[in-house]
């Protein structure tokens, strides 16, 4: 039976308002402002006709130059990785230390928490592999090259080759009793609980616990302090996610950020003008609220999802009809957890659809590579006698930890700048994290030299397939690839 949401149907002028795509002038305004803000020495996002926007050079830029480093407008880490990394929930940087990270993680191993490879069992994994291109297709021999999916592949294999560690050695890495050798060469910011009380979220500062509590946090968390409508039906929700796609927290997410930001703005209304409240919807408001993410390109998340390889092709109305049926379950329980009367709109299937095909279609990785990595690594590279004295302690670590001690944060995140980047096979820019990139914003690096006006290019694929298969991968996301090395492929 096909999802009905009575939502939909009440609220169909609201809601075609609020999908509707901005007019070039609203887009043009709104990334120029936005360009301010970014770390980035000269872009300018353009409109044309033919791709909708894209990112042009604004002064010339040399091989290897940061061409951009762009905030994301929400993430979130996989719910399968929180066991691995312990990161700020709002910039994804690492927190506590060398041997917090690893104490925490042989812990939640040891209590039989299921590792990285918990995704793989998830019947609607989200991301189509080819996306996760924050890696490095030409096989640079770097470790800040970060391959998700090698990571997780390790994930899988490694457990019979880990040698545990006895329970007290981890808990006095959790406690910071034991501390390793030279682990002060790699400190990490303390660690700080959430200010709503749950034991879910930290952060690296009090200003980014400040930011995330104000931005997405407060209607989400599951502490004494949540302002959520309903504590129990928030962790329902929570668990539902968990257990079937965790892309639907990163949608609750921005629910939650338009929230937040129209009963600001409603608030600060007031404040200036005195009007008495209403419960009624505010659209102009709720409009206003919801403007950063309407610069992101939507579809229905059950309409552009990529039909996994193990789905037959006379299954596929039947495929996306239960990936409708699942956002709307998700949706419910979301619901019950958040509902606010005054922006029920955004409650409609409708837009949930939108919002996590947004993620589907958008999506660079969020990728923070691990300061563990890092650490093994400087042990290895030490002088002889050193290492050996070093290893006296660490190697037992390592054996315990096994192949999977590199895992980096990964997750997913919509980054408003790069996700304007067109695609092209031959790609003059590309994500990748240098060694002082320590957090989740996106770095874009110029991958040649780079003319002021030129395009800016990232490639959405793997450009090294055959045409055929990089014309399949692409169609994915809704368009057939004119870059000039399918142009003369083409022919
Ligand atoms: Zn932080
Ligand atoms: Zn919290
Ligand atoms: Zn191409």
């Amino acid at each position: 039976m096909e999802a009905v949401c009575p939502i939909d149907s009440q609220f169909a002028d609201e809601i075609s308002a609020i999908l509707k795509p901005p007019m070039p002038h609203q887009v043009q305004e709104y990334f120029d402002q936005l360009t301010t803000t970014r770390e980035i020495r000269g872009l300018k996002v353009r409109q044309n006709g033919e791709h909708g926007k894209g990112v042009y050079a604004d002064v010339d830029f040399e091989e290897g130059d940061l061409v951009l480093k762009d905030q994301m407008l929400a993430g979130s880490q996989h719910s399968s990785n929180k066991i691995d990394c312990l990161v700020c929930s709002f910039c994804f940087c690492f927190v506590g230390s060398i041997e917090l990270q690893i104490g925490r993680k042989l812990y939640l191993q040891d209590l039989g928490v299921s590792t990285n490879n918990e995704c793989e069992r998830k019947p609607f994994s989200h991301i189509p592999k080819e996306t996760c291109q924050i890696d490095s297709s030409d096989g640079e021999d770097d470790s800040y090259v970060v391959d998700h999916r090698s990571s997780k592949e390790y994930g899988s294999s490694s457990s019979k080759y880990r040698t545990p560690l006895p329970k007290e050695i981890v808990e006095s890495l959790m406690n910071g009793e034991l501390v390793l050798p030279y682990s002060k060469q790699f400190p990490l910011p303390s660690v700080i609980s959430c200010p709503g009380g749950c034991r879910e979220s930290y952060y690296c500062s009090k200003l980014c616990a400040e930011a995330d509590w104000d931005l997405f946090h407060s209607l989400l968390c599951t502490g004494a302090r949540s302002k959520s409508l309903n504590k129990e039906a928030l962790l329902k929700f929570i668990q539902h996610a968990n257990e079937t796609n965790d892309i639907f927290l990163l949608a609750a997410k921005v629910v939650s950020f338009t929230i937040l930001r129209y009963k600001k703005s409603k608030a600060a209304n007031l404040e200036k003008e005195g009007k008495c409240t209403t419960d009624s919807c505010n659209l102009s408001l709720l409009l206003e609220a919801w403007k950063p993410i309407s610069m992101g390109y939507k579809r229905r998340w059950w309409e552009c999802i990529a039909l996994p390889d193990d789905v037959d092709c006379h299954e596929e109305t039947a495929f996306r009809m239960q990936i409708k049926e699942l956002a709307f379950m998700s949706l419910q329980l979301l619901k019950a957890a958040i509902f606010d009367k005054e922006c029920e709109p955004l409650f409609s299937l409708e837009i949930y659809g939108h919002i996590i095909g947004m993620f589907e279609l958008n999506n660079l990785d969020l990728v923070v590579p691990s300061p563990v990595e890092d650490y093994f690594l400087y042990i290895d590279d030490l002088p002889h006698s050193d290492k050996k004295e070093a290893e006296i302690t660490t190697r037992p670590v390592l054996d315990a930890l096994g192949d999977d001690y590199s895992v980096c944060c990964e997750g997913t995140a919509f980054f408003p700048l790069q996700s304007c980047m067109n695609h092209s096979c031959y790609p003059n820019a590309k994500a990748f994290k240098r060694d002082e990139d320590r957090d989740g914003q996106a770095t874009i690096i110029a991958l040649r030299p780079i003319s002021k006006g030129e395009e800016v290019t990232i490639s959405y694929i793997e450009e090294d397939l055959p045409f055929e298969e990089r014309q399949a991968l692409l169609a994915d996301y809704g368009f057939r690839c004119k870059c000039p090395k399918c142009l003369e492929e083409e022919l």
